[in-house]
């Protein structure tokens, strides 16, 4: 397959919006390729160079995305930072620099799809010393064989900017179109990319075997399940109401870190909710497993909380930061031991126990671990009376929970779903404030006084699932500890960007621009109406947006979330709704 027939699908896609259009064009691309390059195209038309879960990062700082450009095309930096500057897209820079280069050049190899992935997987995982250099010097030899346009979106997969709009639903409606005739389908593709969340897989398995191949996508240890999510209501009337006046099962809802757990034998391996291996920082959990679980094949979830050891209380959530170091983690275990509090299990030896109700996986789950000073089921309490919630609400608090999650006893595990089989309560909800959000840092200001030299306040954006883009939703200066205020350059600088980053959208100019990279967890008065943000922009009112009032950083750096999965626009506007209601 040639890089050329890619880049032009690129191409037409960059100018499309309609969702039915895109699904067209890239439908046709994946016919266009042969079945053993697709899950490299698949991966690529993503911006990615293999699944999420596997941990390979393209991003390339935006300097070293200049030097390469520069070596390649032979421009002097001062030229290259002003074409970048001027487009604000180092792909668009990359195409003029090199159609002001090609004028000389006579002929080159062209480049295959199979070359460019090669190579941008081989940039990608090259670490340690003398790795930067070898990173230009393939770029280049890839850059010399390029054309303008393929440079451009060379350049911006590189710099982890290619943003086509094409999301993961897109890709699954596509491979329905082009290997099975239609959408019809399409729900059992779906449960198979769930289950299996490798998109290149799943399509490969569609193109080389139809319907059989993806029903044949099986749970499997080793490969992480997309997590079930929970909806939330604001009160244990309104639970019980939505649940139809059943007996639900409510349990703690722990602030901790959410893990899914693998384990084969005596190899266990720990993925956090966004599906990345965690297990170096939890080596202690891993052996908590390998005592008291008894399955020795299985799939199981947990929320591991730091515990104080002699009194056996839950720790905030911050504590568990400390198991974040890459050194030193054996001291770690020792000064911040942890539990773990088992609230799924989705495989046990053989059986795929995801198509089960929550009652029987409650069952298996509490025959399997067994309840120990750090191992146990979650506590949970079964009732169909809103009384008896709110009381089992109290005791989740006192006892250092965040409130409760409440459960649908029939639903089966609905594997990257948010829905109602699961549904929170918190105990913010019923006061003034509104829940906190997990809000995307996407811009910096210069902080005065006491922040001098170090940033004052951050622009923080919400993800727009429908349109792929970021939108901004709120400035905020409060709640961060100096710790915090010396750490969040350092934790930002990779994703710094002197232009505004593709797919960001922002009235508001802040002194530096991030990539969206970093989430952090802010509590906000309210939400109001705001003609200078533009999250949600339009779906209240006419020409106004919807902001925070009073936002205030609660200290929680979400990193166990990809920008994607921050709080998103449609959910910022039923809160607004919600809220709305309240007042009235
Ligand atoms: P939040 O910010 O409230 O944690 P979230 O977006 O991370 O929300 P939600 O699906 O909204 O995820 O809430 C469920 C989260 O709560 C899970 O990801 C898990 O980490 C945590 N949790 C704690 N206790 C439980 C429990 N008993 N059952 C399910 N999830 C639990």
């Amino acid at each position: 397959m040639l890089y050329s027939a890619v880049a032009k699908c690129y191409a037409d896609l960059e100018g499309m919006s309609g969702r039915k259009e895109i699904t067209a064009v890239l439908a046709g691309l994946l016919k266009a390729t042969p079945v053993a390059e697709l899950p490299s195209l698949v991966y690529m038309t993503q911006g990615k160079l293999r699944p999420d879960y596997e941990g390979v990062e393209l991003g390339l700082a935006e300097k070293l995305a200049l030097r390469a450009l520069a070596g390649a095309s032979g421009a002097e930096p001062a030229r290259v930072y002003s074409s970048y500057v001027k487009h604000g897209d180092i792909g668009a820079a990359a195409e003029e620099l090199l159609t002001d280069r090609s004028q000389g050049t006579l002929f080159s190899e062209a480049l295959t799809l199979r070359r460019v992935y090669e190579t941008l997987l081989r940039v990608a995982r090259q670490s340690g010393s003398g790795s930067v250099e070898a990173k230009l010097r393939e770029l280049a030899s890839l850059l010399n064989d390029a054309s303008p346009l393929e440079a451009r979106y060379v350049m911006r997969t590189v710099a982890g900017e290619l943003r086509l709009g094409v999301a993961d639903y897109t890709v699954l409606d596509a491979a329905a179109t082009a290997f099975l005739g239609g959408k019809e389908a399409r729900p059992r593709i779906e449960r198979a990319y769930n289950v299996h969340p490798d998109l290149g897989f799943v399509v490969a398995a569609v193109a080389s075997r139809g319907i059989a191949g993806v029903d044949d996508v099986k749970v499997e240890v080793g490969v992480p399940i997309r997590p079930m999510l929970a909806e939330r209501l604001s009160s244990a009337q309104a639970i019980i109401e939505k649940m139809e006046g059943k007996v639900v099962a409510a349990e703690y809802k722990l602030d901790g870190e959410r893990l899914q757990i693998h384990r084969s034998g005596d190899d266990v391996k720990l993925f956090s909710r966004r599906l990345e291996v965690v297990t170096s920082h939890y080596p202690d959990a891993a052996d908590l497993v390998r005592a008291h679980v008894s399955a020795r094949n299985a799939i199981l979830e947990a929320e591991v909380v730091a515990i104080d050891e002699d009194t056996g209380e839950y720790l905030p959530f911050q504590e568990l930061m400390h198991r974040r170091r890459k050194h030193g983690i054996q001291q770690a275990i020792a000064d911040y031991p942890v539990a773990l509090n088992f609230f799924d299990i989705l495989l046990a030896g053989s059986s795929d126990l995801t198509g089960k109700p929550y009652s029987f996986r409650r069952k298996k789950l509490r025959q399997t671990v067994e309840e120990t000073s750090r191992t146990r089921p979650v506590p949970a309490l079964s009732t169909s009376d809103p009384g008896e919630l709110e009381k089992f609400m109290e005791d989740a608090i006192t006892d250092g929970c965040e409130g409760l999650v409440v459960k649908d006893p029939d639903s089966s595990y609905r594997a990257g779903a948010r829905e109602f089989a699961w549904i929170k309560l918190k105990r913010e909800y019923r006061s003034e404030l509104t829940d906190t959000l997990d809000l995307v840092v996407i811009g910096a200001f210069h902080g005065r006084g006491r922040r001098a030299g170090t940033f004052g306040t951050f622009l923080l954006g919400t993800y727009d699932t429908k349109r792929g883009v970021y939108a901004s939703v709120a400035k905020v200066g409060t709640g961060f500890s100096d710790e915090d205020l010396a750490k969040f350059p350092r934790l930002l600088e990779p994703y710094e960007s002197h232009v505004r980053p593709p797919g960001v959208e922002s009235k508001m100019v802040p002194d530096v621009w991030f990539r969206p990279h970093l989430v952090i967890e802010i509590i906000a008065a309210e939400l109001t109406l705001s003609p200078i943000h533009t999250a949600a922009m339009g779906s209240v009112r006419p020409e106004a947006g919807i902001s925070l009032r009073f936002p205030k950083f609660t200290g929680k750096v979400r990193d166990d979330k990809r920008p994607e999965d921050s709080t998103s626009v449609d959910e910022i506007v039923g809160m607004y709704r919600r809220q709305v209601k309240r007042v009235e």
